[in-house]
């Protein structure tokens, strides 16, 4: 689970969800592209609402032009529609008067991999994500969701992984400005190669982090001897991180389960590690900078 953190390879940095003036974004597609390809993106996935664009002409050695599109299901369980980002399809997929597990359905059956979006913008709760069943991952940040403050969808992360079961987080810019809403969130992923087909399997393997800035540079679990309140002393698992300089380190488990580390008043965090101890079926490192910008590893997780 987090071997991948020393395995060989690469780091390749992409934003899964991103507009053109194709539906409701700002840029041409081309402008679109140039501007991630400047920024020192390796792959952008272009997710006009609705609609996919061919975007091969896109790719160059050094940079991988993925085609996508976000889809709007209507919500059989009262809530609002759905937006999902489906990364790598190359048809529409038609949403209007179809269930939401049937249009991911078809998604992964082109070959796609499903993103479920911004669920706190959308008002989300349970009781509209426990149904939805062959998603890979949630978007824990939306850089355009901020206009509205409603970027952060931790808790609703968090309540999948304690409810439903295993999920990636994404960060992502969902790209409609040429400012605001632009390289404030991205994926690191560790890939063999800058292929599309490196990428997808990374990504659906989970082997990548969120981040604004921070660095996750290692995640680790080691069986270690650890002393329990009482003094015994217990075989277990502990998650151990190292990463950028950080103001704060935030192991999360479910429910009351984690444990925060603060960095001393002019110093700075570069590890910590959190024993597992108390029932935890997961656990997930946030990190903090000095500039309050985050950085968000995978879960993982543990049978007891
Ligand atoms: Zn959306
Ligand atoms: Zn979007």
């Amino acid at each position: 689970m987090t071997e991948f953190y020393r395995s060989p390879g690469r780091w390749f940095r992409g934003n899964t969800h991103s507009h053109s003036t194709v539906s409701d974004g700002r840029l041409p597609v081309a402008e679109r592209f140039d501007a991630y390809r400047k920024a020192g993106y390796h792959f952008l996935v272009l997710t006009d609402h609705g609609k996919v664009t061919d975007v091969s002409a896109e790719s160059r050695e050094d940079f991988v032009a993925i085609s996508g599109s976000e889809l709007h299901p209507p919500n059989p369980y009262g809530g609002d529609r759905y937006h999902f980002v489906a990364i790598d399809i190359h048809k529409p997929v038609p949403y209007d008067d179809r269930h939401p597990n049937e249009v991911i359905r078809e998604v992964r059956e082109q070959g796609g991999l499903l993103v479920v979006c911004h669920p706190y913008w959308c008002g989300h709760t349970l009781r509209d994500l426990a149904p939805l069943q062959g998603y890979f991952a949630v978007e824990v940040f939306n850089a355009t969701c901020g206009r509205i403050g409603k970027s952060l969808s931790e808790s609703h992360w968090d309540d999948l992984l304690d409810e439903v079961g295993p999920c990636f987080g994404i960060a992502a810019d969902d790209a409609h400005g040429v400012t605001e809403d632009v390289f404030q969130g991205w994926l690191m992923v560790k890939a063999e190669e800058l292929t599309l087909e490196s990428l997808k399997a990374a990504l659906a393997a989970g082997r990548f982090y969120s981040t604004q800035g921070p660095e996750i540079v290692d995640l680790e679990v080691v069986e270690s001897d650890v002393t329990l309140s009482g003094g015994a002393v217990r075989r277990a698992p502990v998650v151990r991180v190292r990463c950028s300089p950080a103001a704060s380190i935030v192991f999360k488990g479910q429910r009351s389960r984690g444990e925060r580390f603060l960095a001393p008043e002019g110093e700075a965090l570069t590890t910590a590690e959190y024993p597992v101890i108390r029932g935890e079926k997961y656990v997930r490192v946030e990190i903090t900078d000095a500039d309050g910008r985050r950085a968000w590893s995978n879960p993982v997780t543990f049978t007891k």
